[in-house]
């Protein structure tokens, strides 16, 4: 008889640029397709072999090209197919841009708490189900951002171990005033994906956290002219940006290291019961899909 394989219990979810990782073969792995869900297709789930053990992964604006820029990324069908899949850890990355001068280009930062300024996004499963209503004293999974912080100090890479990251609704990028607004808030870091993708996950109970690595600092915060028709119009150098695509090439080595601490890491945190107190009420079942209204 066929031995049952293991399935992964750890996905990671590829920010921008994530689609080079599958074309180039950095990340290599089975394509599962997407994912029918009642809030439409996912993006393609790959299924990865790394040495340390099998983990999904999902790149989430698309698999060969930035096609879907962040506000019409499609949360609630990807967090749903992962669920779907039983996993129940989610590593995600995500380019962002420093509010600080003193936060180098470049560098990663495990994010630990978010400001939510996005506003046309679905943001939660439970339309018209009176569930939700749950705490945030931790944002980001205590457990998966104490694997991402050994990681990066396993593998050398120079990082920050929290930050208030932004999130925004885009795709533009974000005005002078804006900057200042975010800067005066007590803001670190400003991106576009976060935002509801680590709440949405907390609805089904997952461990969600996220590994952000600085792309160039925003409007205002260093001296720079607008130069049409280059990345970013001028808002990066050109050192600046090879100092992102050096460290973007460790991702695949830090997310495989992560999912190999995750295996033997010990729960420090409540994601996964995040909705005991509803399940304890009538009418609740214990099966997640009942919780949720397309
Ligand atoms: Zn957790």
């Amino acid at each position: 008889m066929a031995k049952k394989r293991q399935e992964p219990a750890f996905a990671v979810i590829g920010g921008s640029t994530a689609y080079e990782f599958l074309t180039s073969g950095a990340i290599r792995g089975e394509r599962l397709d997407r994912v029918d869900t009642p809030f439409g297709a996912s993006q393609p789930v790959y299924r990865v072999e790394a040495e340390s053990g099998p983990y999904f992964f999902m790149s989430r604006h698309g698999e060969t090209n930035f096609d879907i820029s962040a506000p019409f990324v499609n949360y609630r069908a990807n967090i749903y197919a992962l669920k779907e899949l039983g996993v129940r850890q989610i590593l995600s990355w995500s380019g962002a841009g420093a509010l600080r001068d003193d936060i180098p280009v470049g560098h990663f930062v495990v994010v630990d708490d978010l400001l939510d300024f996005t506003k046309n996004r679905e943001t939660t499963f439970f339309r018209f189900k009176g569930l939700g209503f749950m705490r945030q004293k931790d944002p980001f999974c205590p457990t998966v951002r104490s694997a991402a912080i050994a990681a990066l100090q396993e593998t050398g890479c120079p990082f920050a171990d929290r930050g208030v990251y932004v999130c925004t609704e885009g795709p533009r990028l974000e005005t002078p005033a804006e900057v200042r607004m975010f800067v005066a808030l007590g803001g670190d870091l400003v991106g576009m994906t976060l935002c509801p993708e680590v709440f949405l996950a907390r609805e089904l109970e997952m461990c969600y956290a996220s590994i952000s690595y600085v792309t160039n600092y925003t409007e205002g915060i260093k001296d720079r002219g607008l130069k049409p028709g280059r990345l970013f119009e001028g808002l990066s150098t050109r050192r600046e940006q090879k100092k992102v695509a050096t460290s973007f090439k460790l991702l695949p080595e830090l997310i495989a290291k992560v999912a190999e601490l995750l295996l033997n890491a010990k729960p420090i945190c409540h994601c996964q019961e995040a909705m005991r107190y509803y399940r304890r009420r009538s009418g609740v079942g214990r099966d997640w899909r009942e919780w949720l209204n397309p």
